[in-house]
């Protein structure tokens, strides 16, 4: 049986949706945010303080084959799928973008993200520099913030920190993060994160510019 679970978690009715075209998919994709930035920077922090001080925002949630990290939650955080899975999702073209990160692969539901979009509601898509790239190029209206740490020494310490990968892992995202780090110019603008709410009340006023 197909794994569907990961796109029913906000309840709206997709059914005989058409997606938008010429003039209108314009206006629909102008609320398009997405947050990208090396692994450790602190993306998901912003996403969390995000949702609790701006529930106007809609923030994606992403599919992966990676396993839940403790206190992580189906449809809250993640969509959880195993390999399988995942290549359905593929297969059927239900992801907007999706890319392999660090050993696991992480896409975005399509379907979700077009149905907020045509409401014109404000939506977010926190994810890596290979899925921001297609993003820019299937909506180029999209604005692509660059969440960047305060320094390199800073962002290992932070991954490092975290507690909840092994060293081969930690490993992959530094090398990870340096490329990702070179890609900061490709975004429209950069925050720095050296504080959470700070670079929230930033990222509001960027999304309502
Ligand atoms: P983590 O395993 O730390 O939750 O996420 C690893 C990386 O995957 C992060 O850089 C995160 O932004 C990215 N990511 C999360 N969801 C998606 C997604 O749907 N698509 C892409 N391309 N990257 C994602």
């Amino acid at each position: 049986m197909t794994d569907r679970s990961w796109s029913d978690g906000d309840g709206t009715d997709r059914g005989g949706f058409v997606p938008p075209g010429g003039g209108s998919h314009e206006r629909a994709t102008r609320r398009l945010t997405v947050l990208s930035g090396p692994s450790g920077v602190g993306k998901s922090t912003v996403v969390a303080e995000l949702r609790r001080a701006h529930p106007e925002v809609w923030l994606s949630v992403s599919v992966t084959t990676r396993k839940p990290r403790p206190g992580e939650t189906h449809g809250v955080e993640y969509f959880f799928v195993d390999d399988e899975g995942f290549d359905r999702l593929i297969a059927s073209g239900e992801l907007l973008e999706w890319a392999e990160f660090a050993g696991n692969r992480y896409g975005t539901p399509r379907q979700a993200v077009i149905d907020k979009l045509a409401q014109n509601v404000p939506t977010v898509l926190e994810i890596d520099l290979q899925g921001a790239r297609q993003v820019r190029e299937s909506m180029p209206e999209a604005l692509l913030v660059f969440l960047a740490p305060p320094s390199w020494e800073e962002l290992e310490k932070r991954l490092r920190g975290r507690g909840t990968e092994p060293e081969d892992v930690i490993a992959r995202r530094l090398e990870a993060g340096r490329v990702e780090m070179a890609a900061e110019k490709e975004f429209d603008t950069t925050l720095v994160n050296t504080n959470v709410q700070d670079v929230c009340h930033r990222l509001i006023a960027l999304m309502t510019a």
